[in-house]
């Protein structure tokens, strides 16, 4: 049984703080659902005008049930999410997990670390049965699926290993940081956290990527030297193009920019070469270069630095305020803990934090779309490019205004092909 009453001896069961998180959880489960029902509405059986050409009735159909089938396998694991969470919170398990990590009498960083171990142990653990039903069921059923078994059990390894090697020092510091380091800890965390996570994004490129897939630099022939002539077109200081190995795990394609610096570098999928001819691929990176060239990268960095300063100082505030304890049923103020519920308190902010996010990569992807096509004047090749995505990734062409608002960090492809028909 939780211990429902707080120092004062008044009996209660939850606080404003409690209901506060309460109604966050249920709140973006509800909104979910409802945009989730919204865009299942919106399905016809009819193909838009713009995918006649390529998609065949059959095609369409399946690619519909994809998005069904998808959208109640997430009713199923976010509901089984929260339901665990809330029995865990109101059967006390904050409270007897506190306790046992306590017993070891280790001292604030050790047990902290340990109690933050086992929760992010247990939440891993749920959600390896729903990865293995989405790549091994659903993704399999529609042919996407490449993973092996042993790929699959070799990912979760490195994964857990790279959580550990890159969270715990991490963890480690920031609540040394809270326990030793006074007012301004916040301050420190901040800092500790924007260098870290600066360098991480630095190395990943070279150290953790090449982990999980094989990056091989483009070889010579006419796709590199296209790709080349485009950078130097618009001045982008291009050191090497990638090809990596995506046809290891699904058969969906992709290509995206990572690192920066000298290690910055431009990544396609094995998967996409193989699909499209050179002036779309050209117009493909044509728009991710429209995104550095644009500043969007930057900006959407320091974006994220000053959220991340926000979070520390608001942790600062709330993380020995007593009323955040209360509601998990804990008695005993703690940094580790006060860490931990006020990340769950602090979701409610970030829901709408992420929505503006969202909002503002929305329009960026129309800026990049427009610098793509400006700088290589492919605009039919761009076109087919994003067409040939969407019908070989099984996206949803007529997504809900409600969903995309909600979820969608890329404009619907509809809407892209016609914002880029009205470009003069
Ligand atoms: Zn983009």
């Amino acid at each position: 049984m939780p211990n429902l009453k707080n120092s004062k001896h008044e009996v209660y069961l939850m606080n404003v703080i409690g209901i506060i998180i309460l109604l966050t959880l249920l709140g973006e489960f509800i909104l979910n659902t409802i945009a989730d029902m919204l865009n299942l509405s919106r399905l016809q059986k009819q193909i838009p005008e713009p995918f006649k050409d390529i998609y065949d009735g059959e095609q369409y159909r399946k690619s519909q049930d994809y998005l069904r089938v998808n959208t109640r396998f997430s009713w199923i694991s976010s509901g089984v999410d929260l339901a665990l969470l809330l029995i865990f919170w109101f059967a006390g398990g904050f409270s007897l997990l506190d306790n046992w990590v306590r017993s070891f009498d280790q001292g604030p960083i050790f047990t902290g670390l340990m109690f933050i171990a086992i929760l992010a142990a247990l939440k891993a653990v749920i959600s390896i049965p729903f990865s293995v039903y989405d790549i091994f069921v659903i993704e399999q059923r529609f042919g996407f699926n490449k993973t092996t078994l042993g790929t699959f059990v070799m990912d979760q390894i490195k994964g857990l290993l790279i959580a550990i090697i890159m969270g715990v020092p991490l963890i480690y510091a920031i609540l040394w940081f809270f326990e030793y380091a006074g007012d301004i800890a916040w301050l420190y965390c901040w800092i500790a956290v924007t260098v870290y996570s600066l360098f991480i994004h630095y190395v990943a490129p070279n150290w953790i990527m090449p982990l999980f897939n094989k990056f091989e630099v483009l070889g010579d022939g006419l796709l590199k030297d296209a790709i080349f002539d485009y950078a130097e077109s618009i001045k982008f200081p291009l050191e090497n193009v990638y090809v990596m190995d995506g046809s290891r795990r699904s058969s969906k394609s992709n290509a995206f920019f990572t690192g920066f610096g000298k290690n910055r570098r431009i990544v396609l999928f094995d998967t996409l070469i193989s699909r499209h001819t050179i002036e779309e691929l050209v117009s493909v990176l044509a728009h991710e270069m429209g995104h550095y060239k644009k500043k969007h990268i930057f900006k959407s960095m320091i974006l994220g630095i000053l959220q991340s300063g926000i979070m520390f100082y608001l942790l600062s505030i709330f993380i020995s305020y007593e009323r955040l304890f209360n509601a998990f049923y804990i008695e005993n103020v703690s940094t580790y803990a006060g860490l931990v519920f006020f990340g769950m308190l602090y979701a409610s902010m970030a829901f709408f934090l992420n929505l503006i996010t969202l909002g503002i990569s929305r329009k960026n992807e129309y800026e990049a779309d427009q610098f793509a096509i400006k700088t290589t004047l492919f605009r039919d090749p761009m076109v087919a490019a994003l067409k040939k995505l969407s019908v070989n990734n099984f996206s949803n062409l007529v997504p809900h205004p409600f969903y995309v608002f909600l979820h969608y960090s890329h404009p619907p492809v509809l809407e892209r092909i016609k914002a880029i028909d009205k470009m003069t």
